[in-house]
């Protein structure tokens, strides 16, 4: 099928889009890298009037890090975030989560901006977003505004932002030094959607204890859900097996998952508590390499 027919423009800057996005009244679609839209316009799933082409905007592409935070640019493309030696640096589990999207050729074109925007519940960058704690900068004719995950993300492919707003910009902390980190997902074949993903980062020193952990998923319901009660097991107890199998446990006790064609809602459930162990796990043996590697003050490796 070919999309029905659209207007076409492609502003050279942001107030140019977002003077697009009000002129059309809510009937223009923002085009970032058009891995998720074009699609849904090939099927005549979305029907726009009109498309407004991010690619020709100026300076809304770029990865920025200072006094501890980074922020990227709303149309920085996906590869150019998982090659970044600055997030590798600053936030690697958001590199690690880039390189679970579909394949290197969707990552050349998508972006962040389209991808939380687009706000899939199975997508990786809603739920690393969640679990780094970053804001998103929204714009519109009505000014800026700076939203948490928890204020982005309203359900299924549903965010908070007004059909004449644009999302220009991700700032996310840096993650503490020596924090362990992995983002685990399960799909049916390497680059698909996952099924269920789980986001984790401990962060203590020494003696297995847990001073914070987070843990988010993905696809475990229709947005990324924080498994708070999960996560204060491991800093009240600890990370030894015993805390681990624990909060994974009680992370299935968490969800509420649904239940569609490719899983029922009880498989999800099970993942969730499986890719919970296995992030955490995972996560655990970076934290313990990093402080023998580079003990916390007053402790000593080996
Ligand atoms: C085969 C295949 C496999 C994929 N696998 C995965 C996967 O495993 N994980 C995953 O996360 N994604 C996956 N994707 C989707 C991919 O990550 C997309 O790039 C992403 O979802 C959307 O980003 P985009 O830049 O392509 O946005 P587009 O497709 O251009 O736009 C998506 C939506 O966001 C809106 N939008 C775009 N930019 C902005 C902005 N700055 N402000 C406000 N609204 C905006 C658009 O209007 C549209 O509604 C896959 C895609 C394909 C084709």
């Amino acid at each position: 099928m070919k999309p029905a027919r659209f207007d076409y423009h492609a502003p050279a800057s942001v107030d140019e889009a977002i003077a697009l996005l009000a002129r059309y009244g809510g009937e223009a679609k923002l085009l970032a890298g058009g891995q998720s839209l074009v699609p849904l316009l090939n099927f005549r799933l979305s029907r726009p009037a009109a498309l407004v082409d991010l690619n020709r905007a100026a300076g809304l592409a770029y990865i920025h890090e200072a006094a501890g935070h980074v922020r990227i640019g709303a149309m920085t493309r996906q590869r150019a975030i998982e090659f970044s030696p600055v997030i590798r640096r600053h936030l690697p589990l958001l590199a690690e989560a880039t390189t679970l999207i579909g394949h290197l050729p969707i990552r050349s074109r998508g972006t962040i901006g389209g991808s939380l925007a687009h706000a899939d519940p199975s997508a990786e960058y809603p739920t690393a977003l969640t679990a780094l704690g970053g804001q998103v900068v929204v714009r519109g004719p009505r000014g800026e505004r700076t939203l948490a995950a928890g204020e982005l993300f309203q359900g299924y492919l549903t965010t908070t932002l007004a059909a004449d707003e644009m999302l220009v910009e991700v700032r996310l902390p840096a993650m503490p030094d020596g924090a362990g980190f992995a983002f685990e997902e399960f799909s049916r074949r390497h680059g698909d959607f996952a099924i269920v993903g789980i986001a984790a980062i401990v962060v203590g020193h020494g003696g297995g204890r847990c001073t914070s952990a987070r843990l988010v998923t993905a696809g475990a319901g229709p947005i990324p859900v924080r498994l708070r009660a999960a996560e204060e097991i491991l800093e009240r107890e600890g990370l030894s097996d015993a805390a681990v199998e624990a909060a994974a446990r009680r992370a299935a006790e968490l969800v509420a998952p649904p239940s569609d064609i490719h899983a029922s809602a009880d498989y999800r459930r099970n993942l969730t508590r499986v890719l919970t162990a296995r992030a955490l796990r995972r996560a655990i043996t970076r934290l313990n390499l990093l402080n023998t590697l580079s003990p916390a003050p007053g402790e000593r490796a080996g």
